[in-house]
Order: structure tokens, then sequence, then C-alpha cells
């Protein structure tokens, strides 16, 4: 098999399991660019895919790998040095590094076999701010007495806010303090595709045994779960048997269980009955604070001025953040000079020179329905039915909020409703997003998915 139609055939099978808006956001101008004795190298498009597909797909690409091909050891990614050269037009290509020395930093991809932790995620290198207090209190109490304090563990947040960098810290540092702790991590779509496999393989019972056997579970990005019923059924009576032997269950999921759509009520009751804790947003300071860490991870010395900069620029999350170093760092090794300020503008021209986001009332409606697990129609018409009326709210102060579409307008695109309802309807729910922190939490997931499409 040549390496594109190996690539071919990984692609092929990874887009079965994953959306179609995933897989081309994710998978669009990746290729696989040598195999050199089993190990091959993947070149993603820019820094953001690439860091992106490590942390959510390198499991899942290396086992397919594998499957097609056994001689196959291990995988890397890099960054297209198409990608590179075409952003960087000053760079000669003499100085552009030769691959060996690029692949140097992706030591990260040692990931233990039988916890599946990486043991670059510790408590040590996770900066604490107010945005995250919560969750890492919890988080590292979890960590000295699992199975006592708090459980489950529920812990969410948007994307790139460090999630799974909480749950890995917790798992490695049980590793580390406490002998003898057996500790699972998993992701979700990783979880689910080892039970159905069981199920179709008649070894449904073995594999619960095996959960069972753990002192600690973690699962990653539960909402994964939602709609999966044999899954969530098997999940629950993993669950129940850990729980009832005290062992420690951590999930992480991008919302609060009670928005999870179709979540089996006994699962989210479950969730619910140990502690729930949020990541929000960090502010600039912390931006900044997050920002100096990392740079001083990687051995960077940037300008106050520049990490300013970054910081203003790059708001939506931490992931964003450990992007925008590493390609200044990139440039920098490129180059071989130290970025000032104008070159760091010059660097980010193409996102400072976005348009402002826009969005439209479909969208909104769209994504409040997802949100909400509920059907657009049913959203959009007259129905007085409490799982809708809500939503319905919430979606008409989103089209006020985000396109300022007028309450006439906002009126008769929900059932020719009066305007008053719409007026009503927006100043209800701007009025609560004040005193209601979830409820807050709750709108801003549902802008990311808006602007997200
Ligand atoms: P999520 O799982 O919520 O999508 P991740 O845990 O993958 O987010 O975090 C994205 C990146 O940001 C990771 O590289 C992680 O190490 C880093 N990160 C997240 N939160 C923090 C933090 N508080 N301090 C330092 N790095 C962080
Ligand atoms: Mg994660």
């Amino acid at each position: 098999m040549t390496n594109e139609e190996l690539w071919q055939a990984v692609l092929a099978e990874i887009q079965l399991g994953i959306s179609r808006a995933n897989f081309v956001t994710w998978f669009k101008n990746t290729e696989i660019v040598s195999n050199d004795e089993g190990v091959i190298l993947v070149s993603a498009p820019n820094n953001f895919s690439k860091e992106w597909l490590e942390n959510k797909y390198n499991k899942t690409i290396l086992k397919i790998l594998r499957g097609l091909d056994e001689g196959i050891k291990d995988m890397r990614f890099i960054i297209s040095q198409k990608e590179l050269k075409e952003s960087l037009p000053v760079v000669k290509k003499s100085l552009v590094a030769p691959l060996e020395e690029t692949q140097l930093e992706f030591e990260e991809l040692h990931v233990d076999k039988e916890t599946n932790l990486n043991p670059r995620y510790t408590f040590e290198n996770f900066v604490i701010g107010s945005f995250n207090e919560l969750a890492h209190a919890a988080a590292s109490a979890v960590s000295k007495n699992p199975g006592q304090v708090y459980n489950p563990l529920f812990i969410y947040g948007g994307t790139g806010l460090g999630k799974t960098h909480l749950l890995q810290a917790v798992g490695n540092e049980i590793v580390k303090n406490i002998m003898g702790k057996k500790v699972k991590y998993l992701s979700s779509e990783n979880f689910v595709s080892q039970i159905v496999l069981a199920i179709k393989n008649h070894k449904i019972e073995d594999l619960k045994n095996q959960y069972r056997q753990n002192d600690v579970l973690i699962i990653d990005d539960v909402q994964f779960l939602a709609g999966k019923e044999k899954t969530q059924e098997e999940f629950f009576h993993i669950f129940n048997a850990l729980y009832e032997k005290n062992k420690q269950i951590i999930i992480s999921s991008d919302r609060p269980p009670k928005a999870i759509p179709a979540l089996e009520e006994r699962l989210r009751s479950r969730f619910e009955g140990g502690m729930i804790a949020d990541i929000s947003s960090p502010d600039l300071e912390t931006r900044v604070a997050i920002l100096k860490t990392k740079e001083q991870e990687k051995k960077m010395s940037l300008s106050n001025e520049i990490l300013n900069y970054i910081a203003t620029v790059f708001q939506k999350n931490i992931r964003e953040l450990e992007g925008a170093l590493n390609k200044i760092a990139n440039a920098q090794k490129q180059k071989n000079f130290i970025i000032n300020l104008d070159g760091a503008k010059l660097l980010f021209q193409s996102v400072t020179n976005l348009p402002p986001q826009t969005t439209s009332p479909k969208k909104i409606i769209q994504a409040v329905a997802q949100f909400y697990d509920l059907k657009e129609k049913d959203l959009v018409k007259e129905s007085r039915k409490k799982e809708i009326v809500r939503p319905r709210q919430i979606a008409m102060y989103l089209l006020r909020e985000e396109i300022k579409s007028s309450y006439p307008s906002i009126g008769r695109k929900f059932g020719g409703k009066d305007h008053t309802t719409a007026i009503y309807s927006c100043a209800k729910i701007g009025k609560e997003i004040k005193e209601n922190e979830n409820l807050a939490n709750e709108i801003n997931l549902i802008k990311q998915k808006v602007y997200s499409a």
C-alpha cells in the first residue's frame, strides 16, 4: 500500500465515526508524508489542527493504522512544511529546519498504554485562575483522596479550556503518589467503541469486569454518550459497581449534565449526585499568566507587549493561546531571530483581519434546537410545553442580542407571536443571565455552536 492509499483507508474509517463538519475541519489537507520503518509522519495544515489531531485523534488513528498494517509502530504529527513556507514568505529554503529537528517537540506522545495517561498533563503546569479555581480545587482534593471526597467529580466547560488536562492531571497524580491504584482514562468515543465491539463479540461481561477492576475511572467528553442508549446502560452498571465500592469516577463534558440531550435520567441523577464544577474562560490577566507559564516551558522569552498582544487576539481558549506561542516559536526557529511586536502582528495577520463573526436566525435556531435536543420546527411553532418554552425564550434572546432582530420579526419567526412576547422573553433571559451562572454558561456554549459552524 502506498502512503496515499494507506491514508485514504484511514480517513475512510475515521469518517464513519465522526460528524462531517468535524471530519472536514480536522482532516482536510492532512497526508502521510513518510513511513520510516513503521514510524508514520502525518502532516497537518497548521499548528492548531496538529494540536487538535494530537489531542483528539492520536490514538484512534494509530489504532486504525495498526489495523491496516501491523508493521506500524508509531505516528507523529508535523505541520505541513508547505504551509509554513507560505505563511512565512521571508524564510529561505535552506533555513527550514530539517524534519528531525522539528520532531523533537513531539515527545509528548508517550501515552501510557495501561492507563492512557499522558505525563505531560500535570497539576504543576496547570495555571489556576478564578475561571477554573473550583474545578481545580475539586480535582486536587480527589487526587489526594480518590473515592473519598467528591464522587463522581463532573467537570464541564467549553473546548480548549483545560478539562482533559485536569482529568489527566488527577490520574497522573494518583499513579505517582498512591501505590497500587489502578487508574484508567478513556475518551468517551473510545469507551463507546469498546462497548460496541464487546457487545458484538459477546464479551460485554468480560469488559465490564475489566472496568470494575479500576480504582479510578476517568471518562472524558461524556456528552458523546448522548443518544447512545446501550452504551449508557452499560456505563450505568459499571458506574454503580464502582461507586458502591467507593471507587473514584471522574467525568468531563462540554456542558452540565442536565443540558446533555438524551442522557438517561438515572445516569443524569448519578452525575448530579456528586460534585459538579465548571471551567469558564480565562480573563485577560489570566491569559497572560498562562502564556508566561507556557513560554517558560517552551524556553522562549517574549516581551510583555507581545504576550499582551497574543492574549488580546486569542480570547476563546487556552489551546489557541498555546497554538499562537507555537507559531511564534516555529517562526523564530525558522528565521533564526527573535520576533518583535510587528513581526508577531504580521504572523497573526490572517487571524486579526478576519471579518467580524456573523450569523443568521437559522443558525441560531439550529444551535438552540440542537443544544436542547429539540426539533427546529417544535422550537418555532406554537407550543406551551415547558421543555420548549424556555429554549424558545433563549433563542429569541439570542436573535435579539446577536443579530439585533426587531421584536416584531422575532415574534413572527416563532409561530406568529405578538412582539410583546418577544420583548418579554428577551428581557426575562437578559435578567436571568446576570443572576444565574448556569444559564450564562449554557448560553455561552450555544453561542460557541452558533459561531463554530
Ligand atoms: P479541553 O479538554 O477542555 O478541550 P485541554 O485540556 O485539551 O482542553 O486544553 C487545551 C490545551 O490548553 C492543552 O494543551 C492544555 O495543556 C492547555 N491548558 C488548558 N488549561 C490550562 C491551564 N489552566 N494551565 C495550563 N495549560 C492549560
Ligand atoms: Mg478535552
